[in-house]
């Protein structure tokens, strides 16, 4: 019916995207839970359906592969002739995680909790790997996969009276890991920022990824990929949002949750975290576009 709203969630087979699916399906939308395994995907719509959530159906799509992305557009254009929300959730560490047992147990939930952000990051850098073939994956996935997502589907949400994208992004996405003032600056100058020159900044990054130059070049030095690609996909939002002024195009940070991306180490829960997302998904009709949501609260680059 013309009344019951459309959403497509990425990665919606397991975490903060499954979260995202089971609450927006109770808030009476239509969901099309998306996972890049059928077996995955379609196991976690069974799971809704057993929850009582019936409007919620299942496609495939890997979110960096062109024709999965072709064939969910054709989908949706033949069974909806639109899109009211997009979440894009799906994304990768852009690490290799390594399990060493001297590194000792993994800190309980309230160890984790007592820590500060720092010895956090400092817990979580020591499980995984900065390589370059993970970091240029990391950007493919995380940026290339959104951006090629969201350009496909957007006919779809322009179709639509109220169309929307959340990008799950992250407060590691924040300019203020950039040590360059150049770099920062760029970023936040979404008037003259192009995705040519964006693409030319990750470009730039992975060539100083390799040639060891991170620092020198006043890029994030750890988790520097994750960082980045979530930092382009935050400018990356705020121009869609300049170009599209009929859509509302927001960023979320869904906090620190128990996840397999964070090794089940976070401080909030995946309902939790998966309930900011929503929150920006549902905002009333008119709500801001081009923001940055700390939670629920609207927040800085
Ligand atoms: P998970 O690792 O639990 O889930 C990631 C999801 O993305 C999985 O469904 C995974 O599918 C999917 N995915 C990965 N690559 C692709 C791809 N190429 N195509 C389609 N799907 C893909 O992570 P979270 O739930 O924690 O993360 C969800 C989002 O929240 C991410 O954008 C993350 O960056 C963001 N976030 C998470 C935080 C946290 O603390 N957990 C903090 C801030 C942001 P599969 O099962 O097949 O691997």
């Amino acid at each position: 019916s013309p009344t019951t709203r459309i959403a497509v969630v990425t990665g919606g087979n397991k975490g903060i995207g499954f979260e995202v699916c089971r609450q927006l399906a109770g808030n009476g939308v239509t969901v099309v839970l998306t996972a890049r395994d059928e077996a995955r995907g379609a196991a976690a719509v069974e799971k809704l359906r057993e929850l009582g959530l019936s409007d919620v159906l299942f496609h495939q799509l890997d979110i960096a592969d062109a024709p999965s992305i072709a064939r969910l557009a054709d989908f949706l254009k033949n069974c909806f002739g639109r899109l009211d929300i997009l979440v894009n959730n799906a994304a990768i560490a852009g690490v290799e995680l390594i399990d060493d047992p001297s590194f000792g147990p993994k800190p309980t939930v309230e160890k984790f909790s007592g820590m500060d952000d720092h010895k956090r990051v400092e817990w979580m850098s020591k499980n995984c790997r900065q390589i370059y073939d993970a970091a240029k994956q990391g950007l493919q996935t995380n940026y290339y996969g959104t951006k090629q997502v969201t350009e496909a589907l957007l006919p779809l949400l322009l179709s639509s009276s109220d169309g929307r994208i959340v990008n799950v992004t992250s407060g590691f996405g924040l300019l203020r890991f950039f040590r360059s003032e150049e770099l920062k600056q760029e970023l936040n100058d979404v008037v003259r920022l192009t995705e040519e020159r964006l693409h030319e900044l990750l470009a730039a990054f992975l060539k100083d990824f390799e040639a060891g130059a991170l620092e020198v070049s006043g890029w994030p030095t750890e988790f520097s990929a994750y960082k980045v690609a979530k930092a382009a996909m935050n400018a990356h939002s705020r121009v869609l949002a300049r170009r599209h002024p009929a859509l509302r195009v927001n960023c979320v940070d869904p906090g620190y949750v128990r996840t397999d991306m964070t090794r089940n180490s976070g401080l909030l829960t995946p309902e939790e975290g998966g309930a900011k997302v929503v929150a920006v998904a549902l905002l009333p009709e008119g709500g801001p576009t081009g923001a940055f949501f700390d939670g629920v609260e609207e927040a800085s680059f």
